[in-house]
């Protein structure tokens, strides 16, 4: 029996000078404080009628009152259906009637879309402001007493909706027992120490942010360091102001790191306390990985993983050997297979889907046992829709998604590849490859690029990159130039959104 609010407590009685969030030097929060913040939090919630079992909705952007929001569900023995903040009135209606959610957090800032839903759906709502954050409270200690409530590790923690490609936002349902080993092998996997201090730029409502950098940070005992809002200008000053140690982020935020450390013309100085940078959630062009290497001397650690996983699946090893284009061997606990589209186990070097197994996988989709049983086979395997392969090592490559590979009269185009060598021009900001209906080859290979301001650089140009470095099947056939790429929760880039007709016409 546990909670996960019990890693806060531990470190508040161990290291009760041990800062725990932290924004800069001097706004810092200490765990004793954290802890009592949360356990306050959690009393409140019990006096607004929730209780253990109860679901409740957090819409909050990555403020420090999340963390206390979040741990405060936990200690009263609820599951947090994590939000993104930026949901539709129909979307978060459509989250809170789904998951039955006692109640729902907002915040101040967010428009009025909670609360239209909440009236929607008759759900009680709670709106956090500043005030909320984490800072001393006077603890009513009887109040308290059987504060945290004891859970059992099939017990739901958190709830976290997956966009859904087809149909709706399926609830990944993500319980007490599989995140600690999620959290557990986080920690493993990245070295984390109590000195770290983490810093992400990422949202909390997404499992990246939340199960591979607040829970492993808070567990750990080192400090955790949000941003809001996000701007470049913040998320490069973040690491210098708090001495950042380690830093989460999807590609994208790469990129505009580096992009903007080159209009504020830092360097490697701006970048010492790091130890290194963590990415995942899509490929990261091998070019990034090099620029952040040579020009900011950080070294950039993979990680590859799904919500359905509760983030890490795989992680490249600090201090490992370094493999550009792999995202390293299983976290501990995860087993890997790589098979074939009927289901037979491939040796190295051979590409196929990637399943995943081990304690840290989904318990499934909150009431939709057809879709957990298609993603979970009986024996426990979670089909992730990758296409992947191993190396003699056991190092896993993502080679692409299933669902965004290209079949170009009958050869298979991984627009990852395509794109990693679109960013070998130093003009090219973001690119997204993608298929087209065409008459011919049934799909064409097209792309979206989005050029660096004040830089210039012409179709010819890109195309005769793409000829240089890879078959002429592969090579973009329509290039358009675009303002910017739809995106994500995280940031990833949303290839769905792309509009396929506007290319056409385009390019
Ligand atoms: P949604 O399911 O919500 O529509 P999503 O598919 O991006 O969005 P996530 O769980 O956020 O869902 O992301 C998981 C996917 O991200 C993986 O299936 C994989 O395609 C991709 N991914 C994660 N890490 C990496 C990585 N290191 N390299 C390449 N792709 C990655």
């Amino acid at each position: 029996m546990a909670n996960l609010i019990d890693d806060i407590i531990r470190n508040a009685e161990q290291r009760p000078d041990a800062v725990a969030l932290r924004h800069g030097e001097d706004a810092t929060t200490s765990y004793p404080d954290l802890r009592d913040a949360c356990l306050a939090f959690a009393q409140r919630l019990r006096d607004r009628g929730v209780h253990p079992g109860d679901r409740v909705l957090l819409c909050c952007p990555s403020v420090d009152a999340y963390v206390v929001a979040y741990m405060g569900v936990q200690a009263a023995g609820g599951a947090i259906v994590a939000a993104n903040t930026m949901a539709t009135r129909d979307e978060l209606s459509y989250f809170l009637s789904d998951s039955g959610a006692k109640l729902a957090i907002g915040w101040h800032e967010n428009g009025p879309s909670l609360q239209e839903a909440c009236d929607e759906t008759g759900t009680d709502l709670l709106v956090l402001t500043e005030y909320d954050a984490a800072r001393p409270q006077s603890i009513d200690a009887g109040a308290l007493a059987d504060l945290p409530i004891d859970r059992a590790d099939s017990d739901l923690a958190a709830l976290l909706y997956t966009s859904g490609t087809t149909g709706k936002p399926k609830g990944t349902q993500l319980t007490v027992g599989g995140l600690s080993a999620a959290i557990d092998s986080a920690i493993v996997a990245s070295g984390m120490e109590a000195e770290d201090r983490c810093g992400t730029a990422l949202p909390l409502f997404h499992c990246f942010g939340q199960v591979a950098g607040m829970l492993p940070t808070l567990r750990g005992g080192g400090s955790l360091t949000l941003l809001h809002p996000l701007t470049l200008e913040g998320q490069l000053a973040m690491i210098p102001e708090n001495g950042l140690t380690v830093m989460l982020g999807v590609p994208t935020m790469w990129m505009f790191l580096l992009y903007q450390a080159g209009e504020e013309g830092v360097g490697a100085e701006h970048f010492s306390t790091l130890k290194y940078a963590v990415s995942g959630g899509a490929p990261l062009p091998e070019s990034i990985i090099t620029r952040f290497e040579d020009e900011l001397g950080v070294t950039v650690l993979e990680g590859y993983g799904l919500t359905e996983t509760a983030a890490m699946g795989t992680f490249s090893q600090p201090g490992g050997p370094r493999k550009v284009g792999f995202v390293g061997s299983p976290v501990q606990g995860i087993e890997l297979s790589v098979r074939d589209f009927d289901g037979r186990e491939l040796g190295a070097d051979e590409p196929g889907e990637v399943f995943l197994r081990g304690p840290q996988i989904t318990a499934g989709y909150w009431n939709r046992p057809a879709d957990t049983d298609a993603a979970i086979s009986k024996d426990g395997w979670f089909r992730t829709g990758d296409i992947g392969l191993r190396d003699a090592d056991g190092d896993l490559r993502i080679v692409d998604r299933v669902k965004d590979m290209i079949i170009r009269g009958g050869y298979n185009v991984y627009p990852a590849e395509v794109e990693s060598i679109l960013y070998q021009n130093p003009a090219v900001l973001e690119a997204a490859v993608i298929g087209v209906p065409d008459e011919k080859y049934g799909e064409e290979v097209a792309t979206c690029v989005v050029i660096k301001p004040g830089e210039e650089v012409t179709p010819e140009d890109l195309e005769a990159l793409c000829r240089e470095h890879l078959s002429a099947y592969k090579v973009p056939r329509l290039i358009s130039f675009v303002d910017q790429l739809p995106k994500g929760a995280t940031g990833k880039t949303l290839k769905r959104g792309i509009d396929r007709a506007e290319v056409l016409k385009s390019a």
